[in-house]
């Protein structure tokens, strides 16, 4: 144990690295009486290696991002688990790339996730559904579906803890993250919804927010992250009061803020971007004018 770890019964949360800010990460670590698991192991247990390293029987995945499973490698003979449609991100690299989709990036993203995520390819995974259960003994994890940040993303109730681990729902002040090839807004906002609904005790978020342990306050905070949404879309509207291109959009950035340097950025801009001017197309709040711009319907 760590003198920032937190223990609710069988369930330690690994508090990671600068709260949990990204690349760092929040981690769980479930100690049932007959297995152990651990839950999206973040650069965070990469550093406590000598401590944590092979010492969980099963890893189990909220979702298959780089910073999610960092520390899949230290436990090499551990069964590895994710939802089936985020799977082939374990599987090998060239999953994981689908699910980011940078297209000409991805010789630098290949070189980003190994070099700094330690990433190593697990053809052994397991891929669940919603519903899957894991058992323990004493404790169980439950899997619940919540797709957008990735197709195959998922909330994990560990009963009888009461403990909903959010994964990337993780209420940060960025806002709903679903810029990658596989992530869609619709699903998201569906998927915040299913969150809102699920009876649990005590919340804990992979990014920065870490432990919320009152409902008001989880609801404040989902309200709050759940907004940002119609903010990037008042903003891009804003924006669409002169004609602009979908070049003109990624540069003027509605995601990160321009000091941020990441060799993603323009990718998730641009389908972050695109996702919202199609809403604003269909609900005729934006037109397409001359030459691939954009703008506001008077
Ligand atoms: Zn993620």
């Amino acid at each position: 144990m760590a003198a920032t770890d937190r223990q609710f019964g069988a369930v330690t949360v690994l508090l990671g690295d600068k709260n949990g800010k990204y690349p760092h990460g929040n981690s769980l670590w479930v100690c049932g009486r007959e297995a152990t698991a651990v839950v999206d192991p973040s650069l965070s247990v990469v550093a406590r290696a000598d401590e944590l390293g092979g010492r969980a029987d099963l890893v189990i995945q909220s979702h298959v991002h780089e910073d999610h499973v960092a520390g899949v490698h230290l436990f090499a003979n551990a069964k590895v688990y994710a939802h089936r449609e985020d799977a082939p991100g374990l599987h090998h690299l060239d999953g994981l790339m689908d699910i980011y989709g940078y297209g000409s990036l991805d010789a630098a993203m290949r070189r980003f996730v190994l070099e700094q995520f330690h990433y190593v390819a697990r053809p052994d995974a397991h891929g669940f559904n919603d519903g899957e259960v894991f058992t323990l003994g004493g404790t169980q994890i439950h899997a619940i579906h919540t797709p957008g940040h990735t197709r195959g993303h998922c909330v994990l109730l560990i009963e009888p803890e009461g403990v909903l681990f959010l994964g990337d729902i993780d209420l940060t002040g960025f806002g709903p993250y679903y810029g990658d090839a596989w992530s869609n807004l619709a699903d998201f906002e569906r998927s915040l919804q299913r969150v809102r609904e699920i009876e649990a005790r005590v919340w804990v978020s992979f990014h920065h927010v870490g432990i919320i342990d009152d409902r008001t306050t989880f609801l404040t905070k989902l309200d709050r992250f759940a907004a940002r949404i119609a903010e990037r879309e008042a903003a891009l509207l804003e924006f669409l009061s002169e004609p602009r291109s979908i070049a003109d959009m990624v540069r003027h950035r509605f995601l990160y803020r321009p000091h941020v340097d990441l060799p993603f950025i323009d990718a998730v801009e641009r389908r972050t971007i695109e996702q919202h001017l199609d809403r604003l197309l269909a609900s005729r709040q934006v037109e397409r004018c001359e030459s691939d711009h954009y703008r506001r319907r008077a």
